[in-house]
């Protein structure tokens, strides 16, 4: 069974007094206009329309609340970097991301959703050095893997997994494709936890290469991955450092 099966929508918030009580851990989806989130979030609740494919870019200007079976939840935030936005609705919604992302104590993480053939671009770069001090995970999928060789969609995911080595040790990345439905598994194993759901137990065709516990080196060998409990020490060592910086920083979502 799927971790993410049966999300019901709960509400869309405009501003943050709209946002539910914070309790039961979220995570929350980001992403560029059109890399695919939208279809992201349908593959991995398996629903077609939950997160509403739109068609035109950056209309969905709403944060949307989906709640999972076991009570945790959804978030798809807009997507950003669509300059047709009007300077005052950019304004307000810079706003009102900065304020759910920097201050939401019930967010467990972000994914962010990238175009594996544009993976990294400056905005999706702004957004993970501002969300970094935070603290909390990153985990991205790199989507529309169908559009490459599996070869140059694998040497891509090495090259963006080795930037987030630079970044944080808790920022991960794999392959994704809502059309092919692969990489559905892998998140399941990267999110689950996040939000204190059992990991899936099914097979997944084609995702084994793509699992966020194998840790690739710099030849892209595999090499085993560290415990959690190193991790968690690692984790929680440079979680304190970075809410050290972060005190000292009021930086601005990028919109
Ligand atoms: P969003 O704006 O980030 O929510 O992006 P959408 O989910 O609306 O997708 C943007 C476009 O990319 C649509 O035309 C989708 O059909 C297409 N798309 C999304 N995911 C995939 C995928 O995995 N493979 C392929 N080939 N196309 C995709």
């Amino acid at each position: 069974m799927s971790l993410f099966r049966n999300a019901t929508f709960v509400l869309s918030a405009h501003e943050l007094g709209d946002l539910p009580p914070p309790g039961a851990p979220e995570v929350a989806f980001a992403g560029r206009s059109n890399a695919g989130k939208s279809s992201a979030i349908n593959a991995l609740v398996h629903h077609n329309r939950l997160a509403f494919v739109s068609k035109t870019p950056g209309r969905t200007q709403l944060i949307n609340f989906f709640r999972l079976s076991g009570g945790a939840l959804l978030v798809d935030l807009p997507g950003y970097g669509y300059a047709r936005v009007p300077g005052p609705t950019q304004k307000h919604w810079e706003g009102v991301l900065s304020g759910y992302l920097q201050t939401r104590g019930s967010l467990r993480g972000l994914v962010l959703v990238m175009d594996v053939r544009h993976p990294l671009t400056s905005l999706d770069e702004t957004m993970l050095a501002w969300f970094r001090p935070t603290g909390k995970p990153v985990h991205i999928l790199l989507t529309k893997a169908d559009k490459l060789s599996r070869s140059v969609a694998e040497t891509t995911l090495r090259r963006v997994r080795s930037r987030l080595a630079e970044l944080a040790p808790n920022f991960s990345a794999q392959l994704f494709s809502a059309l092919k439905r692969t990489g559905i598994e892998a998140a399941e194993q990267a999110l689950g936890p996040w939000l204190g759901l059992a990991q899936g137990g099914g097979k997944e065709a084609g995702a084994d290469a793509n699992a966020p516990s194998r840790i690739h080196d710099a030849r892209g060998r595999k090499k085993k991955a560290p415990s959690r409990t190193q991790e968690a020490r690692g984790r929680n060592k440079k979680a304190l450092s970075r809410a050290h910086e972060a005190r000292g920083r009021n930086k601005k979502a990028p919109s």
